[in-house]
């Protein structure tokens, strides 16, 4: 039998998309949210919001199999995640398509997005025969101090349009291994993604014979997103998304005790030394600044280059600029696609603003390619020669703007790049390695990640991902992030017949 061509328009391709990855068309013919491609405004998709009750019942059923999954050894927890990698990898094409349909990216971008969800499938595999404990000299004869992990519970994982589904599976792949059970409150522009990850992970959960209602998805906006973080039966809330929704989310778990993990906005600093290979700055500098359209949260929004190489590497990255092909990211050869709907394009014009009544020089930034369609909003990367660090600097646009300064003193440009109110990456570009230290050593950059000679952007899942001040604290993916997602006991054992006090402390009963 011959597969049916791919159709031609964006609203049947998903569709197509979708039922190759077993989602039913019931699930996306009707309802309040409307999904329409950044590609060309159109329709791609009505989904139902659940009803206020769900999140509720989600919560119940992914407790109950939580209360199950807890007892399953942890590296048969891994067989299922293996799994569900395997499901990844048989589908990457469709997934990663889908990815370009709904949000706009690149195709390489949106295959890149499911390459990572299998990246970390691999890690927690291999974590789930690691889950250790400490341990821990104990000053009492015959005695054992150690400690032991245990699931924590349900996990809520609230995600952001920009990493619709790869941000899932950060949180997931490494609670399930844990032993716990999840609940996903994806963004309400990005449910088609959400529906098919769920449809693959069922899948692997069958294959798996996990327990029913481990992994629940609940699609609706903040509601239903306060509805879980509200939920006393979740005890670890991971919310990404912008620093507004943790300011909202993060005291509201915390009033009823619960753990959250917060990964908020970014204002990403690269400093530009006299060394630096501006070949290479100007390549790190191009993927790092208009990849993604300008919408990661890692996207380099501020370059600081010192005077003496100004001269030399502004003009390059004003002709990267302005020759970088934006258009249709289906299309070989364009680099930078649509912003995520037009409210984007006009934050992005409304910053822009700003920054020319701060003395900025603008090149760049206006509509482009606008015979996309009427709600499509394309935009030519704007760079942004800034007088000084003003206060329009300091805010996250999520849109393809860099702001360009000059430094010239190394402790006033560290200064600058900490001078922020987000901490979550940052680069150098440097030859010279006394500069290269400080910037990472203490007196240096202030922020959850730190590069040389690389940009802010394009982490891999093998370190700890997050970052600090109002980027909110948490961090995800590999080195030791899976703790956040368990629960720690301290155990001391007597092995003895004696029972000494700890501190010296005697206590002597008849
Ligand atoms: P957003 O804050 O508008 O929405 C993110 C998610 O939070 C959505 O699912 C939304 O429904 C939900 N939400 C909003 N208010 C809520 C509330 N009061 N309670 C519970 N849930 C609520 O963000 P966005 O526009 O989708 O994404 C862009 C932002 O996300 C940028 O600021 C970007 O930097 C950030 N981001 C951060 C990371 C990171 O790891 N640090 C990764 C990706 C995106």
């Amino acid at each position: 039998m011959t597969a049916a061509p791919r159709p031609d328009s964006i609203a049947a391709e998903t569709a197509y998309i979708l039922a190759r990855l077993g989602v039913p068309a019931a699930a996306f013919a009707e309802g309040a949210i409307t999904v329409r491609s950044p590609i060309s405004g159109e329709v791609i998709g009505r989904v139902a919001e659940a009803p206020a009750a769900e999140m509720s019942a989600a919560v119940g059923r992914a407790h109950a199999a939580y209360l199950a999954w807890r007892k399953v050894p942890a590296p048969k927890r891994g067989e299922l995640v293996r799994l569900f990698g395997e499901e990844l990898r048989a589908h990457k094409t469709d997934l990663g398509r889908l990815v370009t349909l709904e949000v706009g990216k690149i195709v390489s971008e949106g295959l890149g997005e499911v390459q990572e969800m299998i990246d970390i499938c691999d890690f927690a595999v291999g974590l789930s025969r690691q889950l250790y404990g400490l341990t821990i000299a104990t000053e009492r004869p015959s005695h054992r101090m150690m400690e032991t992990w245990h699931p924590v519970g349900v996990v809520g994982i609230i995600s952001a349009f920009n990493f619709p589904v790869a941000v899932w599976s950060w949180n997931a792949a490494l609670a399930l291994v844990a032993g716990d059970a999840c609940v996903w409150k994806p963004s309400e522009k990005t449910p088609l993604t959400a529906l098919a990850t769920q449809a693959l992970f069922e899948a692997a959960a069958k294959k798996a014979g996990a327990p029913e209602g481990l992994s629940q998805l609940v699609i609706g906006g903040r509601a239903a997103g306060e509805a879980l973080v509200d939920d006393p039966r979740v005890p670890v809330v991971s919310a990404t998304g912008s620093t507004a929704m943790g300011r909202q989310v993060g005291p509201r778990v915390a009033a009823r005790f619960g753990r959250s993990i917060l990964e908020l906005g970014g204002n990403n600093a690269g400093i530009v030394c006299p060394s630096a290979d501006l070949d290479l700055v100007v390549r790190g500098v191009a993927f790092a600044a208009m990849g993604t359209a300008g919408q990661r949260c890692t996207t380099l929004r501020r370059l600081f280059v010192h005077d003496s190489v100004y001269d030399a590497l502004v003009p390059r990255l004003k002709k990267a600029y302005g020759s970088v092909k934006v258009g249709d990211p289906r299309e070989a050869g364009v680099l930078v696609g649509p912003l995520i709907d037009i409210r984007s394009f006009e934050a992005m014009q409304s910053a822009l603003d700003r920054a020319r009544a701060a003395g900025g020089t603008v090149h760049g930034g206006e509509r482009a390619r606008d015979d996309l369609g009427a709600d499509a909003r394309y935009v030519r990367p704007a760079l942004v020669e800034m007088p000084t660090q003003a206060e329009i600097v300091c805010h996250e646009t999520f849109a393809p703007i860099l702001y360009v300064m000059r430094w010239s003193s190394f402790e006033d440009v560290l200064a600058l790049h900490n001078g922020v109110p987000q901490g979550l990456s940052s680069s150098i570009f440097t030859r010279d390695l006394g500069e290269a230290e400080r910037f990472l050593s203490v007196e240096g950059s202030d922020c959850g990640i730190a590069n040389v000679n690389i940009g802010p952007s394009g982490a891999e899942i093998g370190g700890a991902f997050g970052g600090e001040k109002e980027t909110g604290g948490g961090r995800e993916s590999g080195s030791d992030a899976w703790k956040a997602y368990m629960r720690r006991a301290t155990n001391t054992i007597n092995y003895g017949r004696d029972l000494p006090l700890a501190q010296g402390v005697t206590f002597d009963v008849e």
